[in-house]
């Protein structure tokens, strides 16, 4: 069948057959009168016909043609129903050709719909999915697949060195093929990026039992293997946090306990160094606490408009006798605003931050604390000492449990390491950010955001 624009004159004249819809039709025209035969069925018609009027006009005069006249009559009879039978039949023929091609074209249709619910069900999972044929190269990849391995999604026909370049892959589809089984497997990329996956696959076997492909269905594991390495991290952390201080308890106890209580001197000196070791696991459990308070997501805020000149006058005022220890003033330039928060919170971020600036700032100094509407509704405070501040590689890190700039000075200090991540979790819970900014040798300025009160007017501080 040839499709054509438009049942032009050409077109009728160069087709041989029957024009609908502008399309030449290939098949056997229906004959529904003699004059639709074709050349040499209307020679035989003409003849037979001529035939019979010539013996007709014979037959009445001699009475000896009517034989042959009733023979022709008989054979003009044959053609009629012939010629009736074959337009028939060309009908028909035609009529089931035209059901065969609609049934053909929904059929089609039917498959390209199959193959599209398909493509997305399987584009749409978030495991990746490979099905390789009897040889070994790559039928089908999905979506998921592709981002995976960071390849392109049309990876038929080709092998998985070919296509990943995967020899630990390759190994394992051999493997597959001759165990037939594979579960549970883990599969470290490097590239694109680090990344974990279990694979599971198996082997597709035909009903005589022989090897038809296989299929290998890939869960990333990465994030799981990332917090598992965070929790492994923080277990190995909190034990070497929670040694030094027992260790050193330990000890001293056991020199008391062997002499050195005899002379009160050394006792009281030791007992003090117990005090302060004692002191410091209470801090780190407390701090632990708050951790797994904060992580559990079973952290309860009561939410309401804090004035904040008020509440950074009453964290000064309990650090007020540690800031003196070092002379360092205290300044409070916020101004008339109130923040949306937890009391209590609020209060931990700002008495952390105000502890890490005394803790850290430079004998006879200055710790000032400012805040002020920022953008988008939001208040904007920030902690500032002038000490010996933050190189910028560690200006991140410090926000990170356990990272001290330096251990020794942080530990001298009573500090657990875990103020900072505390913070940063206590804002980012409450809707806000938190960020420092430094320049070494000129101090360190801590910032963060909480979402302003309503109803509360911005004034400018007198
Ligand atoms: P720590 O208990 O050790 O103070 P933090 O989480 O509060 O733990 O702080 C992490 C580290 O960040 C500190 O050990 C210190 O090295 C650094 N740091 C924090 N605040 C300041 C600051 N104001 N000036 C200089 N360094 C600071």
């Amino acid at each position: 069948m040839k499709k054509l624009q438009a049942p032009s004159s050409k077109l009728q004249r160069n087709c041989k057959f029957q024009i609908r819809n502008g399309v030449c039709r290939d098949f056997v025209r229906p004959l529904h009168t003699p004059f639709d035969a074709t050349p040499l069925e209307l020679g035989i018609w003409s003849f037979s016909g001529a035939w019979c009027l010539v013996l007709g006009a014979w037959g009445f005069v001699l009475p000896m043609f009517w034989p042959i006249l009733i023979l022709l009559a008989a054979l003009a009879a044959i053609l009629v129903t012939h010629f009736w039978w074959r337009g028939k039949f060309a009908q028909l023929k035609e009529s089931s050709r035209n059901e065969v091609e609609t049934l053909n074209q929904s059929q089609r249709q039917a498959v390209a719909q199959v193959q599209t619910q398909q493509e997305a069900v399987l584009n749409s999972m978030a495991e990746g999915l490979l099905l390789l044929d009897g040889s070994g190269r790559i039928q089908l990849a999905n979506r998921a697949f592709a981002d995976l391995f960071g390849v392109s999604q049309n990876l038929r026909s080709r092998t998985i060195l070919e296509a990943l370049r995967i020899h630990e892959l390759a190994e394992l589809v051999d493997f597959l093929i001759t165990e037939k089984r594979v579960i549970g497997y883990e599969l470290k990329l490097t590239l694109p990026q680090e990344r974990w996956l279990q694979v599971n696959g198996a082997a597709i076997l035909n009903g005589g039992g022989h090897r038809h492909g296989a299929i290998l269905v890939f869960h990333d594991l990465t994030r799981l293997k990332k917090l598992e390495r965070t929790r492994q991290e923080f277990v190995a952390n909190v034990s070497h946090e929670l040694r030094t201080p027992l260790s050193l308890i330990k000890g001293y106890v056991e020199t008391l306990l062997d002499g050195a209580r005899n002379n009160p001197e050394v006792a009281v000196r030791f007992l003090q160094t117990i005090e302060r070791n004692a002191e410091r696991l209470n801090l780190l459990i407390e701090d632990l606490l708050v951790i797994s308070e904060l992580e559990s997501g079973r952290l309860k805020l009561n939410l309401q408009a804090i004035p904040l000149r008020p509440a950074v006058e009453k964290v000064f005022e309990d650090f007020k006798s540690r800031a003196g220890l070092k002379e360092i003033r205290l300044l409070n330039k916020t101004i008339e605003i109130s923040v949306q928060a937890d009391p209590n919170r609020f209060g931990q971020v700002l008495s952390n931050l105000v502890d890490n600036a005394i803790k850290y700032g430079r004998m006879g100094g200055t710790v000032t604390v400012g805040g002020e509407l920022s953008a988008a509704g939001q208040v904007e405070v920030f902690v500032e000492d002038d000490g010996p501040g933050i190189p910028p590689d560690a200006l991140e890190r410090v926000f990170e449990r356990f990272y001290r700039v330096d251990k020794a000075r942080s530990r001298e200090q009573g500090g657990t390491g875990l103020g900072l991540s505390i913070v940063k979790h206590l804002v980012q819970s409450q809707g806000g950010r938190v960020w420092a900014k430094s320049e070494l040798g000129h101090g360190a300025t801590f910032y963060f955001t909480l979402p302003q009160a309503a109803g509360t007017v911005q004034q400018p501080l007198l």
